[in-house]
């Protein structure tokens, strides 16, 4: 059971006004808010433990790497990779998935296919349009229906001898649709094809558990699950990643450096060049652990209450349309109020201290495919509640009154 009051005193930012209005935010899949015990980390960190990791013989590049690796450790457990090796951190999904991209370049040749979704976010489409252009492989696409779900007849019709990648994501960011990633995973490897799956959405919402899933690569950003911007992790089987090149070439990723040759290190090291976001890396952990402590099923339960309380009120609203009912979907409302903007309604909510998101959400194909410029997305988080729903319904009446 969630005891929201409680949980919500964890969140300063929740305590602002917003025009005058307390802030109601509904902004759950752009970024998620941060908890104190994290803040409270990162603060930390800089105050007690700053210093560069994995080089120094000093005590507090000691204690620093330690609060980083033990971080990294924290990861694998909650995704259940096998080794903490396999858990690469990155700077977000965008930075994993384009590691993944380069890393494929010099595996995939002229017309090797690779299939991605039609419900991708634009960082999990142009990479691979990158990788394409680089290698002459063909990009299909795996296409989606009115309901936004995924069509998987025509995946099956498109897996070939020829299929070499997938990309997926888990969750939807503009839909909300739960695609079923682990027929996707277990059909492409009956053809050999390798998976990867964009867990940006599903981080915050469950728990994935990699080795299960059996899936060859995961990203994840922490920012969308109550962690600080800037860092994530890409999980990948430890196969796949000696076989993948080295992304960015510098410090921390060698083994041996003369100007005739170099060696690279192990893993994770090979992926990891530069100094990282060490405070970031550790504050992920923290935030691991706060939503562990929260619990992931009592987060999923209340969030979907959340959501068909949302949905049920929101439809009631003449002229009102959702985009995304699939079966199986997050807390996440995508609409439009016929002949309004979705960029109008937006601005009257924040006037009266709500936020959404308007505009395509970084995934333009889909919108396309509804024949629409954007929608106007409400996100929720286990810190909402059902009088901030109230406040969002009663706001967009207003909106529309407004507005027609
Ligand atoms: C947010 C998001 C991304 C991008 O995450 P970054 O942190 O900006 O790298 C990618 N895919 C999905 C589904 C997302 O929701």
């Amino acid at each position: 059971m969630i005891n929201v009051d409680k949980i919500r005193k964890d969140f300063p930012i929740l305590n602002r006004e917003i025009n005058g209005k307390p802030l109601v935010y509904f902004d759950n899949a752009a970024t998620s808010q941060t908890p104190q015990q994290v803040i409270d980390v990162i603060v930390d960190y800089y105050t007690n433990h700053n210093a560069n990791i994995h080089r120094g013989v000093h005590a507090l590049s000691q204690e620093a790497t330690d609060l980083y690796e033990d971080a990294r450790r924290k990861i694998q457990q909650h995704f259940n990779a096998l080794h903490s090796h396999e858990i690469i951190m990155t700077s977000g999904t965008t930075h994993g998935i384009n590691l993944v991209a380069n890393g494929f370049s010099s595996l995939l040749q002229k017309d090797d296919e690779v299939l991605v979704s039609a419900l991708e976010h634009h960082s999990n489409i142009v990479p691979w349009q990158m990788l394409c252009e680089r290698t002459g492989a063909k990009l299909k696409v795996i296409p989606m229906n009115a309901n936004g779900e995924l069509v998987m007849s025509a995946y099956d019709e498109l897996l070939s001898d020829k299929t070499k990648l997938v990309f997926v994501n888990h969750i939807s960011n503009a839909l909300g649709t739960i695609n079923p990633i682990k027929y996707i995973i277990d059909k492409a490897h009956e053809f050999g094809a390798a998976v990867l799956v964009d867990g940006a959405q599903s981080c915050p919402h469950i728990k994935p558990d990699v080795q299960a899933l059996d899936v060859d690569f995961y990203v994840v950003s922490a920012h969308k699950m109550c962690g600080p911007t800037g860092v994530g992790m890409l999980y990948g089987k430890e196969a796949w990643l000696k076989k993948l090149p080295p992304y960015q070439g510098g410090g921390e990723m060698i083994d041996q450096v003369t100007f005739e040759h170099t060696t690279y290190a192990g893993l994770p090291h090979k992926f990891e060049a530069g100094t990282p976001n060490i405070s970031g890396g550790v504050a992920f952990g923290a935030a691991i652990d706060y939503m562990n402590h929260i619990g992931f099923d009592n987060i999923a339960a209340y969030e979907h209450e959340l959501l068909v309380y949302a949905t049920e009120k929101l439809a009631a609203i003449e002229g009102l349309k959702i985009y995304g009912v699939a079966q199986e979907k997050t807390s996440v409302i995508s609409f439009n109020i016929e002949g309004i903007h979705p960029y109008d309604i937006g601005t009257i909510l924040d006037k009266m201290g709500i936020a959404v998101r308007t505009g395509h959400h970084c995934a333009q194909p889909i919108m396309d495919f509804y024949k629409i410029p954007g929608t106007v997305r409400a996100s929720f988080a286990f810190y909402n509640t059902h009088a901030e729903i109230d406040a969002l319904v009663a706001g967009v009446k207003k909106a529309k009154m407004m507005l027609s």
